[in-house]
């Protein structure tokens, strides 16, 4: 059997999980994807639409710029899932056979202007609905990428991309493209450079948000390692910096229904019973917050440390930590954590009286409930027990 037929048949057996970087692709993307990891397949992947109003067009060279970027930020994610213990996994893609990522290429019902930042959306979002209505079973999981071109104005251009949608909602989320939109500019110290990083960041970022990922900020001592968390400031880092998600929205990805490996059975987002929360503690002893939380039907508990406000774009700050768990009576898991103030670089360089502690409590299935307290670091002495606000009061969605 000759060499090649051997590969072939071998590679029939296997799930092929390692595409070589196609040769279509630009010197500069082949050299970047050159170190690529193997991705594990699933059978649930991210749908990427290019949407269009009935009067654009796509912006020159699409598919090749989209598909080397879109397997950039894949191994982006695949990378930072293995080195937080979770080797090879990722969003899924639909491929071509040339190597080149499916787009789905929806055309709106509207001239292109009707989809802008602030209210194009809701409009984009029902025609997305009617083309995958049309055309059964292309739209494979619940998380939809939407890219749309920059407008064309006064204000954007191709040196100054914007005007369409561009943040996460829910389990979609939008970002865009324009003419400089290609890996060969990534790390260059040029105006396409920094662009591509503000975008390419943006893009790797709202997909995070649209992949169920809140805010959250590093410890000091993970940020001092690492660089910057991909849902804190690394929009602006990726490809420039040193940039990395953080364990805890490594734990979200995890039961996130896209980056389930092939045979994983579990009906992501089906209803299913809330956490039970039995018993809770939360200690402050001098330098370090103790928490301790028993509850049932979760997978995983992460923690958030933030200042006030709460709101949704005010939490950049919000350091993320993960509890570890140890198996309680009937069914029931007892999750701890120690929380070491000098790992809140906001409450030691300011010393901010209150801060809000968000338990997050994350099912199997990918259910997510959150659980707020807030206390004033300035009314607490040692070995103070600080009361968490009743569980009956945690809040399904995020
Ligand atoms: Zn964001």
């Amino acid at each position: 059997m000759k060499t090649t037929t051997l590969i072939a048949a071998v590679s029939m057996l296997l799930p092929l999980v390692q595409a070589a970087v196609p040769s279509h692709f630009s010197d500069r993307a082949k050299e970047i994807l050159s170190d690529s990891v193997a991705v594990q397949p699933g059978e649930h992947p991210l749908n990427i639409v290019y949407f269009l109003g009935n009067d654009n067009e796509p912006v020159a060279d699409y598919e090749r710029r989209l598909s080397e970027i879109m397997h950039y930020v894949q191994q982006f994610y695949a990378k930072e899932m293995t080195r937080n213990g979770f080797p090879g996994r990722s969003f899924g893609m639909q491929m071509l056979e040339n190597g080149n990522v499916k787009f789905h290429l929806v055309r709106g019902k509207h001239p292109h202007r009707e989809y802008a930042y602030a209210t194009g959306h809701g409009k984009c979002l029902e025609d997305i609905r009617e083309y995958a209505a049309a055309h059964a079973n292309t739209i494979c999981s619940d998380h939809i990428l939407v890219i749309m071109p920059t407008f064309h104005d006064e204000e954007y251009n191709d040196l100054q991309p914007g005007g369409v949608p561009f943040y996460g909602l829910g389990r979609n989320c939008f970002a865009l493209d324009y003419a400089h939109f290609d890996l060969r500019h990534l790390g260059q110290n040029t105006h396409e450079g920094r662009l591509l990083t503000k975008w390419l960041g943006g893009l790797a970022h709202e997909l995070g948000h649209g992949l169920n990922l809140p805010h959250n900020e590093g410890t000091v001592s993970e940020k001092a390692a690492l660089g910057t968390p991909l849902m804190g400031a690394g929009n602006y880092t990726l490809g420039m910096k040193p940039t990395y998600l953080t364990l805890n929205s490594a734990r979200l990805l995890d039961r996130c229904q896209v980056f389930a490996p092939a045979g994983d059975k579990t009906e992501f987002y089906s209803e299913c019973p809330a956490p039970q929360v039995q018993a809770s503690s939360l200690k402050w002893e001098g330098d370090t917050l103790k928490l301790a939380v028993t509850c049932s039907n979760c997978e995983y508990v992460n923690v958030l440390v933030q200042d006030p406000p709460y709101q949704v774009n005010q939490d950049y700050d919000a350091v993320a930590f993960c509890t570890e768990a140890q198996p309680a009576a009937d069914g029931f898991c007892t999750y701890t954590l120690t929380i070491p103030v000098a790992e809140l670089a906001a409450r030691r360089n300011t010393g901010k009286a209150e801060q809000g502690i968000d338990i997050l409590l994350v099912q199997k299935n990918g259910n997510r409930y959150r659980w707020r307290t807030v206390f004033d670091w300035s009314t607490l002495k040692k070995d103070d027990v600080i009361p968490l606000t009743n569980p009956g009061q945690m809040w399904q969605g995020y």
